[in-house]
């Protein structure tokens, strides 16, 4: 019988741990403070961006947040950027994505002190990861390995597949799995033959973005599927990439769509609030 990895238990665990590291340092005089930047009011956004402030309220992150017009210009957001930057009580910063168009996200990204990049999606944070230097790492393929390190799930040796190679998972995903000692093969889109690839992974990480792409015949009999994917079906339930019921009686251990990645994610962004703040 394959391993549920539960997601929701596991994050639950980590914010009580943020919890009381940041009553102590409240003890200590540090208060840690998150800036969150919302630029017009798509729906999705402001669900994601609820969520963290009521995080952040949980584990006793300060939040400010910034709730821009739609037609708020470039120079703008750069500036109040510029001013969150060079604040001593701001200890991280975040740009809800996607932007409007008129706006280019790169340069928003890049704009943001590496010190208070907590999404981990500076230039300067990713370079960091690739060559093992400390550095902010985007929270959900970092929320991956702790699930997988807090289930007991030993990665080192272990043939490792990345199916995906997107800038947000796929890749910090992969080079992740490598500081883990990993062996660690990345698949994409021009990948050949996908099943023959996939077949060989011990741990399998999936970040493709087609719901349930992912059936038995891609699995090799006892290997770890991690499914990072998250859609809504024909009758609005959600789905990973993975076809969840077809898969778990082959593998070993399994992550659910809903409450498998997805927790992590916002759980990770706390930690590096968190240690952003110096802790
Ligand atoms: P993306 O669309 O940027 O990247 C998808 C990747 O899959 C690409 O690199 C592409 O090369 C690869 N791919 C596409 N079709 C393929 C195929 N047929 N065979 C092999 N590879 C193929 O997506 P993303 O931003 O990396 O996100 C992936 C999924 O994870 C999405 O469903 C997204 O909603 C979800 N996601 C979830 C969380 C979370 O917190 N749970 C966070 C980020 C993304």
């Amino acid at each position: 019988m394959a391993k549920i990895i539960d997601g929701k238990a596991i994050s639950a665990q980590i914010k009580e741990e943020l919890k009381e590291k940041v009553a102590a340092m409240k003890a200590d005089g540090i208060e840690v403070t998150l800036a969150v930047i919302q630029v017009g009011k798509d729906a999705a956004s402001s669900v994601y961006v609820g969520n963290k402030k009521k995080a952040c309220a949980y584990i006793g992150i300060r939040s400010l947040a910034y709730e821009l017009e739609e037609d708020t210009s470039q120079e703008e957001l750069l500036a109040l950027i510029e001013d969150l930057n060079g604040r001593n009580d701001v200890n991280g910063i975040l740009v809800q994505l996607p932007l409007p168009g008129h706006i280019d996200e790169d340069k928003v990204v890049r704009a943001i002190s590496p010190r208070k990049d907590v999404d981990g999606f500076h230039p300067q944070s990713v370079g960091a990861l690739c060559i093992g230097q400390k550095g902010f790492v985007s929270c959900t393929p970092a929320g991956i390995i702790q699930l997988l390190k807090r289930s007991g799930i030993g990665i080192e040796g272990k043939e490792c597949v990345v199916i995906g190679r997107s800038n947000i998972v796929g890749k910090p995903m992969a080079l992740l799995l490598l500081r883990e000692n990993g062996t660690v093969t990345v698949a994409h889109s021009r990948t050949k033959d996908l099943k023959e690839v996939t077949k060989r992974a011990d741990i399998l990480i999936v970040a493709v973005g087609k719901p349930k792409m992912i059936t038995r015949d891609y699995i090799k009999e006892g290997a770890v599927v991690i499914d990072v994917g998250i859609h809504r079906n024909e009758g609005n339930k959600l789905c990973g990439d993975v076809d969840y019921e077809d898969v778990l009686p082959v593998c070993s251990a399994i992550t659910p769509v809903p409450g498998g990645v997805g927790p992590m994610t916002i759980a990770m962004l706390m930690n590096n609030c968190v240690e952003s703040a110096g802790c």
